[in-house]
């Protein structure tokens, strides 16, 4: 899957939401989640993020591993 990190907080620019072929990226109450279950990896969110918050899961800045985590708590708590 692909991770939005530490960068959309408070942006939440949404240029991926337009590009992601599955729309498995949602709103949270400060920055955007890709639903991991939903995401096909097809790597088209990535480039268009202006801010560049979104990484493949195994290349996410180590100090920001844990929004891969977050992500899943937050589609786990519907
Ligand atoms: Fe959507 Fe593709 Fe980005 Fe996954 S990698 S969130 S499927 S645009």
């Amino acid at each position: 899957t692909y991770v939005i990190a530490q960068p959309c907080v408070d942006v939440k620019d949404k240029a991926c939401v337009d590009e992601c072929p599955v729309d498995c990226i949602y709103e949270g109450p400060r920055d955007l989640y890709i639903n991991p279950d939903e995401c096909v990896d097809c790597g088209a969110c990535e480039p268009v993020c202006p801010v560049e918050a979104i990484f493949y899961e195994d290349d996410l800045p180590e100090d920001w591993a844990w929004y891969k985590d977050a992500a899943v708590d937050f589609f786990g708590q519907v």
